[in-house]
């Protein structure tokens, strides 16, 4: 069985160290609210600069520039420190609406020498376009087959997994039916789905169960941002309906200020949280269906602009995991097996 990268397939035994969710370009401006900030004039239109930084750190969300990744060199930068800490696969789960660049992606391949994995289907309901929102689940699944197996976006780029599809904090009518979409393409290609949940509700639920009742074998399903909150009890039901889950949030670790939070953002957990559950996880025998990542995807994430970089799990979290008594035999679990058994189709 093989991957399907950006050049080409790969065998699972090639793919090595991966992360399973990042983005190397978005536009997320989606989740952009125009709003009063102190001390920040035009958080519409003004750069994320060093003296921002701060005021990043406790509203990652407030300035549209934070969300959005637009220049080569400087991605390539970054990634090249991901391949220089040991990692060799990346899965970029941009998808449609937020961004997604298949010809960029594969000279970004080519020019770093990681293997690229892209992610055919639609992100969350609000970035839906009019034809999305009237089309049927078979019309988006065949949509989704097209990618998988012609190519995206009128390239001849193929996807190699469906998602990450957008589940939103308000599950919305749309964002159902692309669901039931994904699963008609999933049983027709075999290929994985990544299911986008707001991190901050439990709405995972509803979609697994979305997938599994129109089909899909759970464990073709992952259903991300699981690590926001430590929800021990929300996690073992996903694993228990056989799902894989995704531990995809390192390095975001944000007190939210009071006037910024709302339903839907809030609070972000700590590394040091995410790393005892998952010990808990993998002592109580369920290591088997995690996947591990930060979900790059604001630039004060990036190490241009003061953060830790797609490597921040190899280079920061693995001495953390050691330290919390995680044995190095589950951390290659983890990074590589689980990775390899989910990805491969
Ligand atoms: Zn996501």
């Amino acid at each position: 069985m093989s991957v399907q990268t950006v050049l080409g397939p790969i065998r699972r035994e090639d793919m090595g160290v991966t992360t399973a969710h990042e983005h190397i370009f978005i536009e997320l401006t989606a989740f952009f609210e125009e709003r009063p900030l102190r001390d920040i004039p035009d958080p519409a239109t003004r750069p994320v600069t060093m003296d921002v930084l701060g005021q990043l750190a406790r509203d990652p969300y407030a300035l549209r520039d934070n969300l959005r990744f637009d220049d080569f060199e400087t991605q390539k930068r970054e990634l090249l420190y991901f391949a220089r800490a040991g990692g060799r696969t990346i899965v970029d789960a941009t998808t449609i609406g937020i961004g997604r660049d298949p010809e960029r992606l594969r000279r970004m391949s080519r020019e770093t020498g990681l293997h690229i994995v892209m992610g055919a289907g639609y992100y969350v309901g609000s970035t839906h376009s009019p034809e999305v929102r009237a089309s049927t689940p078979e019309q988006l699944a065949a949509n989704m087959v097209r990618e998988l197996n012609e190519g995206m976006d009128g390239t001849d780029v193929r996807a190699g997994i469906i998602g990450e599809i957008g589940v939103s904090e308000v599950f919305d009518e749309s964002e159902r039916n692309v669901l039931r979409g994904a699963a008609i393409a999933q049983r027709e290609t075999g290929a994985p789905i990544h299911v986008h949940i707001n991190p901050w509700t439990v709405n995972g639920l509803e979609a697994a169960r979305i997938l599994i009742d129109a089909g899909v074998s759970p464990d073709r399903v992952c259903i991300d941002h699981i690590d926001m909150e430590n929800r021990v009890d929300y996690i073992e039901k996903l694993l228990d309906m056989g799902c894989y889950v995704e531990f995809d949030n390192f390095g975001k670790e944000s007190y939210i200020d009071r006037e910024a939070r709302r339903p839907g953002y809030s609070n972000f957990n700590y590394d040091t949280a995410r790393v005892e559950l998952l010990k808990h996880l993998i002592d109580t025998g369920r290591g088997n269906k995690i996947l591990l990542s930060c979900d790059v995807c604001l630039k004060t994430l990036l190490r241009t602009y003061g953060g830790w970089g797609y490597d921040h799990i190899l280079v920061n979290v693995l001495p953390m995991m050691d330290e919390a008594g995680i044995k190095a035999s589950d951390i290659d679990r983890l990074l590589i097996d689980n990775p390899a058994n989910f990805f491969d189709k």
